[in-house]
């Protein structure tokens, strides 16, 4: 179902990069009226359901959703928005609204008068936000008008740590510095007109690289993507284990001095702060680090479902340390199981590596394209 609906939505994201965007202008109110849709009253807001919409707008087909976002193509061009979110992208211009979208009982509400203003052309005020570097100003297509834009790529393990290993010897680091290396070559390339693009590797040799001086790095070349990449093992190697998954962070601390990790990993296992901070953060501001690497995340997963053909394991929320400590949006993405002879054994094929890498690399430049910075 989850595969079927992230399909959906990256046939959806094709068509909307294609589609040029013009003006649109509709009554909201009154087609409810006209159509005697029935509205929702939900802390006096008046609501209706997202099928509703659609069928005002003549696009009932044309819509997916992964997780929380939910993605509509008309015939005015195209409508972003999530779940509890008070932003919509619409047109490719940020608007604003009063009350967040809803879901209950399985059907996504939104509120009436906020479209309303939004389908009839009129601008709507951003509510007073703290200002995060990688924030959206006001009336902004992109989220983020910087001169540079800075992609680090970390290469998980490396040195005397040699991560996760094969049943017949191949090893995690070099698997993973080989993909990274990759990667960053194809982003070089594909980047090749965008001077103002850099990117940087965490580590591009067999070297001992610590995971507070991965952080610090990021933190001082001040990334706007970190982007970690590990090859995955379960704790007894199972042999059947497959399928590749990407990580984010609930939660983000941007700490002076930086804490020694728990362990290799750097995996903290507060599931429960986690998720509380993480209902926080989420009602707070849609456009959070968080939420940023959320994004990149699914598109990661999008990308390795498109080319792999193991299992989607799906994009998970964990507080390893890179990703938590980072400030900037960032994943960690594990692209297969070595303790799986079959993956191992792929994974010493060139092809598969730079597959892998290529795959990974569409990945950043599909939130490149989705944030308007390519
Ligand atoms: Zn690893």
């Amino acid at each position: 179902m989850t595969t079927i609906k992230k399909k959906i939505s990256l046939f959806l994201l094709m068509v909307l990069f294609l589609s040029p965007s013009f003006c649109f202008s509709l009554d909201l109110s009154e087609e409810i009226k006209e159509r005697k849709i029935p509205a929702y009253i939900i802390d006096n807001t008046s609501y209706i359901s997202v099928k509703s919409l659609l069928r005002i707008l003549g696009c009932e087909d044309a819509w997916g959703r992964v997780e929380d976002r939910v993605f509509i193509v008309h015939e005015g061009g195209e409508i972003k928005f999530r779940l509890g979110g008070k932003q919509v992208i619409f047109e490719g211009r940020t608007e604003y609204l009063n009350s967040p979208v809803r879901e209950v009982e399985g059907e996504v509400l939104i509120p009436v008068d906020d479209f309303g203003k939004i389908l009839a052309g009129l601008k709507t005020e951003a509510p007073a936000v703290k200002e995060e570097p990688w924030q959206k100003k006001p009336g902004e297509t992109a989220v983020l008008k910087k001169e540079k834009f800075v992609i680090l790529i970390d290469p998980g393990h490396g040195g005397s740590d040699r991560g996760a290993v094969g049943n017949y010897g191949l090893e995690e680091k070099a698997v993973n510095l080989d993909i990274a290396k990759r990667m960053g070559e194809y982003l070089k390339k594909e980047l090749a007109k965008k001077s103002n693009i850099k990117i940087y590797l965490t580590r591009d040799d067999d070297i001992n690289v610590s995971l507070e001086e991965r952080v610090q790095m990021a933190k001082d070349i001040n990334a706007d993507i970190f982007f970690s990449i590990h090859t995955n093992s379960t704790r007894y190697r199972n042999p059947e284990a497959n399928g590749f998954e990407t990580y984010y962070s609930g939660e983000k601390e941007n700490l002076m001095f930086l804490p020694p990790p728990s362990d290799i990993e750097g995996l903290e296992d507060d599931y429960e702060k986690e998720s509380a901070l993480y209902k926080i953060l989420e009602d707070l501001s849609a456009t959070t680090a968080v939420d940023e690497s959320r994004i990149l995340a699914d598109f990661v997963q999008e990308r390795l479902a498109e080319r792999l053909l193991t299992p989607d394991r799906g994009t998970k929320r964990r507080g390893f340390y890179v990703l938590k400590y980072t400030p900037m949006p960032a994943v960690l993405t594990e692209v297969g199981f070595l303790c799986n002879p079959n993956v191992e054994w792929n994974l010493r094929d060139i092809e598969v590596r730079k597959a892998i890498a290529e795959t990974l690399g569409k990945a950043v430049l599909d939130y490149l394209a989705f944030r308007n910075f390519i």
